[in-house]
């Protein structure tokens, strides 16, 4: 069990992340109407989820697939007929593909030709669609996860075999140890790869989210571009509880 805030902390926290999406939104000439602010809730409890979505949250995302299924059994997502979109954000092994096709409303990180097509089989089965976000591993730290830039055509290029299958855009976590500046590189790195894919795995992969930027730098990932912004502990406040060594 995490030490959790109250619910009063808890919504004054996303009234703070909002304002300062606004602010990074106006220096950047954007507007927040295109940001996506999805609060990770990993290791927090249902109360605190409830807290959030009360305070107007309605996007939330996890990075262990049980914790998710657990969570969306009791508040069900988008695909399962509920109001609020549960992204899966963490690493999947391809056995529990299926837990990602019933529970996940996005998936961001698909980073294997293997992977699509585990994903795709069990969509199948499901009857399911099911949308992804390609994570790259954009930090030339040859962490474990993501595909390396050069690696993410030739998986775009295997997803347009997986009927049911949509990559909407990219993901990416910028380097634990790297310094704000380098930190606004790799982001910029990840918005050139998002601008130069071609169009012609349509209509499977289309570019349409940049999923980047988190508690300690989601104000570069809006300047750079992100459409989606994962914060975890800025809004439900630090995670005590171990998370299983996967992921930051
Ligand atoms: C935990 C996690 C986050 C949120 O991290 P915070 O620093 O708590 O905001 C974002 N993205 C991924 C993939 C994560 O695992």
């Amino acid at each position: 069990m995490t030490d959790c805030m109250d619910r009063e902390g808890i919504a004054r926290n996303v009234r703070r992340i909002r304002a300062r999406i606004a602010e990074a939104c106006r220096r950047a000439g954007r507007s927040p109407d295109e940001i996506t602010l999805v609060a990770v809730s990993k290791t927090f409890p249902m109360a605190a989820i409830e807290a959030a979505r009360q305070a107007g949250v309605r996007h939330f995302g996890e990075n262990r697939v049980q914790e998710l299924a657990s969570k969306s059994k009791e508040a069900p997502g988008r695909t399962q007929g509920g109001d609020r979109t549960w992204h899966m954000i963490g690493h999947l092994q391809r056995n529990k593909a299926r837990d990602v096709v019933r529970f996940a409303d996005c998936f961001h990180a698909l980073d294997s030709a293997r992977l699509a097509r585990a994903l795709n089989e069990r969509a199948r089965t499901e009857e399911r669609t099911v949308s992804c976000l390609a994570q790259v591993d954009i930090s030339g730290e040859d962490s474990k996860f993501g595909v390396a830039p050069d690696e993410l055509l030739p998986l775009l290029e295997a997803v347009v075999g997986c009927e049911r299958i949509r990559v909407r855009g990219l993901m990416a976590i910028g380097s634990l140890r790297a310094e704000p500046d380098a930190i606004r590189g790799e982001f910029q790195r990840l918005r050139a790869l998002f601008d130069a894919v071609p169009p012609r795995f349509a209509p499977n992969v289309s570019m349409e989210h940049l999923s980047m930027g988190m508690s300690r730098d989601f104000e570069a990932a809006i300047e750079e571009g992100a459409t989606h912004v994962r914060i975890g502990s800025a809004l439900f406040g630090e995670r005590i509880a171990p998370e299983g060594g996967k992921g930051p």
